[in-house]
This record gives C-alpha cells, sequence and structure tokens, in this order.
C-alpha cells in the first residue's frame, strides 16, 4: 500500500473534522494533552448545519454557521488537510487522496454522509434556479428564504424526502412548516404539497401522529411513497416514481432533501456493511472485524437517527473506550441510539423529538414532548447553537461535566 510513499505513524487518526471527528478528538486532548492524535479533513471550513433549516426559514444569519476548520480544531491536534482514500486495516494504515499513508494504534472513523444530488435526473443544473432549493447546502438555505418571500402571488409549493437514512429526518417538514407558516401569517395562498418516499410523516409513530395534526392543520396535502426521480427546472415539473408508476407534479417551489449514502471510499471498502455504511457495534460503537476502529455520527450502520444530538451521545463512549485502551481508565458505556430533531412546527414553536434505538420516546424535561414550545424555539435558535461550538465540539460531556480547564 506504500509504493515508497512517506508513512507517518500516530497513535490516534480521525477521519473527519465535522461534528463528530471534532467532538471526539477535543475530548480526547482534554483528558490526555500530549496525545499524538492527527485528523485527517479535506475542507478549510467547519459547518453548523443543524441551523441550515434556520437560515432557509430567514431566521439566522448563514454567515453564523460556518466557521474556519483551523478555528475549530482543538490546539495540539495535527491537522492533515486532505481526503481519507482507502483503508489497509489489517495492517492499521490508511491512505489519503495525496497518496501519503498514515499509520494508527487507533482509528476514528467520522466523515459523514455523502449527498446523491447526481441520482436525481436535472437536479444538480438546476439547484438555486427556477425555484429549485434545498437546506442541504450552505448557499442554496438563503435561496429558501428567498423563494418563501417570493410567494407573493401564491402558487404550488413542493418539499421532497427522499428514502432513509439521511442525516436529519425531519429537515424536509421543517423547512415546509417555517414556509407555510410565513405564507399563512401573510395570506398567501400557497398551495403545500409533502412528497415523501416513506409511509408516515416521522420514523417514531408517537410523533408521526403529532406531525399529522401539524399537516391538517397548515392544509399541507401528502403525497407518500412519491420519491423525487426528474427534476425540470425551467417546466417548473417534478416527477415521482410510486407504486402506480410515474407521477409529474408542477411547481413554483420546490424544496429538495437529496438522497443520501455512505462516502464511498468507505462504501468501496472491507470496512463496509453490506449497505455501505461502517460496520460497527450499535452500543459500544467498535468496529465488528477490527478492534482498533471506532466509528460514529453520520457514516456508520448504527440504526439511529443521524443528528449532532446523536454525536453528542455517542462520543463519550468512543472516547471512554479509547482512554480505556490508551490508559486502563475506567470501563467505557455504551451508546443507547439516543437521537432528537427540534422539529420547526412554526415560526416560534419546536415539538422537540427524542428517542433511543427502537423507537423508545425519550424527554430531557418533565414534560410531552410532542406538544410544541415556544422555550422549545428558543433552545433551538439560541441554546443550541451555542452548545454545538461550546460543548459538543469542545468534547464536554454534557451530562458529565468535568470542569477541567482548555485551551482555546
Ligand atoms: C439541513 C440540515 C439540518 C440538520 N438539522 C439537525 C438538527 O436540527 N439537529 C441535529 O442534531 N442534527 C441536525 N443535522 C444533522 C447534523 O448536522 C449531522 O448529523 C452531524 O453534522 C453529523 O456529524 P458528522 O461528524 O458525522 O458529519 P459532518 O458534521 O457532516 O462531518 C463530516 C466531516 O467529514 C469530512 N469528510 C468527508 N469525506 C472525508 C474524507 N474522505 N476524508 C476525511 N474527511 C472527510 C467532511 O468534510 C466533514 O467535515 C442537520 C443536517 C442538515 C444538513
Amino acid at each position: 500500500m506504500t509504493d515508497g510513499k512517506q508513512v507517518y505513524k500516530h497513535v490516534v487518526v480521525v477521519i473527519g473534522g465535522g461534528a463528530a471527528g471534532l467532538a471526539v478528538t477535543s475530548a480526547l486532548l482534554r483528558a490526555q494533552p500530549d496525545l499524538d492524535i492527527a485528523v485527517v479533513e479535506p475542507s478549510g471550513t467547519h459547518d453548523y448545519q443543524p441551523g441550515w433549516t434556520l437560515v432557509g426559514g430567514g431566521c439566522m444569519h448563514q454567515e453564523s454557521t460556518r466557521r474556519p476548520e483551523a478555528d475549530v480544531l482543538p490546539q495540539g491536534v495535527i491537522w492533515y488537510q486532505d481526503a481519507a482514500a482507502g483503508f489497509d486495516a489489517d495492517n492499521s494504515r490508511l491512505s489519503l487522496a495525496s497518496g501519503e499513508v498514515l499509520e494508527y494504534r487507533f482509528l476514528v472513523v467520522a466523515a459523514g454522509l455523502k449527498l446523491d444530488w447526481d441520482r436525481i435526473e436535472g437536479l444538480p443544473e438546476t439547484l438555486g434556479h427556477n425555484g429549485v432549493t434545498s437546506n442541504y447546502r450552505y448557499d442554496l438555505a438563503p435561496y429558501t428564504w428567498s423563494l418563501t418571500r417570493g410567494m407573493t402571488r401564491g402558487g404550488k409549493a413542493l418539499f421532497t424526502q427522499p428514502a432513509m437514512p439521511i442525516k436529519c429526518a425531519g429537515a424536509a417538514q421543517k423547512a415546509m412548516y417555517l414556509s407555510a407558516d410565513y405564507w399563512r401569517q401573510h395570506g398567501l395562498d400557497v398551495q403545500v404539497g409533502f412528497c415523501n418516499q416513506g409511509a408516515a410523516m416521522f420514523g417514531v409513530p408517537a410523533y408521526a401522529r403529532a406531525l399529522d395534526a401539524v399537516v391538517e392543520d397548515y392544509g399541507i396535502q401528502t403525497h407518500f411513497g412519491h420519491n423525487l426521480v426528474a427534476v425540470d427546472g425551467p417546466a417548473r415539473k417534478a416527477t415521482f416514481s410510486t407504486e402506480d408508476g410515474q407521477q409529474t407534479l408542477d411547481f413554483d417551489m420546490l424544496h429538495v432533501v437529496p438522497p443520501q449514502s455512505a462516502p464511498d471510499f468507505i462504501r468501496d471498502s472491507a470496512l463496509a456493511n453490506e449497505a455501505g455504511w461502517l460496520d460497527v457495534d450499535r452500543n459500544t460503537l467498535q468496529h465488528v472485524r477490527h478492534a482498533n476502529v471506532y466509528g460514529l455520527g453520520d457514516c456508520t450502520s448504527t440504526p439511529n437517527a443521524k443528528t449532532a444530538a446523536a454525536v453528542r451521545k455517542q462520543f463519550p463512549v468512543v472516547v471512554a473506550s479509547l482512554l480505556h485502551e490508551l490508559t486502563h481508565g475506567p470501563a467505557p458505556g455504551q451508546y443507547d441510539g439516543y437521537g432528537a430533531c427540534p422539529l420547526t412546527v412554526s415560526r416560534n414553536t419546536v415539538m422537540l423529538a427524542e428517542f433511543r434505538y427502537d423507537g423508545e420516546v425519550v424527554s430531557s424535561f418533565p414534560m410531552d414532548p410532542r406538544v410544541p414550545r415556544r422555550f422549545q424555539w428558543w433552545m433551538k435558535k439560541q441554546v443550541f447553537p451555542w452548545m454545538y461550538w461550546n460543548v459538543i465540539l469542545q468534547g464536554r460531556d454534557w451530562d458529565k461535566p468535568d470542569h477541567k480547564p482548555y485551551s482555546v
């Protein structure tokens, strides 16, 4: 695998400097400041993706969701601004796109997932034009807001949701409710359609029932079993595959959530499961075949909701396992599948859907989580971004604060 290339050795190598990779890296360095740890991350910027829903709804500034990667990487880490390209897990080696090779004692894979825009015919060329938008891109979220405000004469708006798994399963309907509430407040006659490849508003039945009532209240027309396959931007037509064949719907505004899959370099490797995701144990997050490999965040096979909220509960498990191996620290814990989806059901209320593996409903507050509340809107807008930058990315375990000093 080396082909005469330089091999760099590190105790821990982390693939990905997103939410999951940074949380693990920061937490390890807080526990062991002299740890030899490297992060492989090609991007020069880091995005607070959960903020894009609010940007698309005109409730957050786009710029506040992006920071230079160099500013969010913890001190003491070695940064390879490069992309992971292939594994040689039997020899604990990783090759990078530049051709360099990293050798590790432990590997943490946190490379996120791939947005498959080009699996929808005609979509890549029309995105950002002809009324076609998506909150899944930093540059396009403001276009969602501009289209929403631009429907001054009414019209037809479609919001699409692909097959699961995707990151933030609620993102399509969150965008829809923020726009629908705006149109209602301004008395605009916009016919709203929700085209979902799946058969229900949400994967957890208790929340799905509560969301049915929200959809009914807005008068939204649902089209279940509808999977977007083609977009003709100039003609403003969206084509869906359905059980009964193809159906084409007209639109003035189309918000698309793209199909999603595991990154190619994971999918094409021996570390993937059949579906292409990094094959880890759902509780320990340790690779099922390679004991010195861990994975967390959106790239793994665990059947939880792919969210930053899940990362918040996953990274302490991975960090405890690594510290147990490195320093014989306390026995590691287990990840219980926690995920959360702050559903922006209006422009000032949120239904904070929280759940664990197998659809178990949980709540961080002593209240019914299916009830939309104003204080949870405030959390989504103010508290969660603060927690993201200052708690999760700093590797602080919210449930077990350690109050140790840290470098900035
Ligand atoms: C519109 C939208 C709304 C969302 N809303 C919410 C929400 O309300 N609540 C919530 O909890 N979550 C939400 N999420 C999901 C959340 O952002 C993700 O689940 C979270 O970022 C996952 O973290 P991650 O580190 O696994 O992936 P990411 O944060 O995406 O990071 C992956 C990193 O890996 C890097 N990478 C990619 N390929 C390679 C490679 N080959 N080598 C090295 N590095 C690589 C990428 O550049 C990236 O920096 C939302 C996401 C979107 C898009």
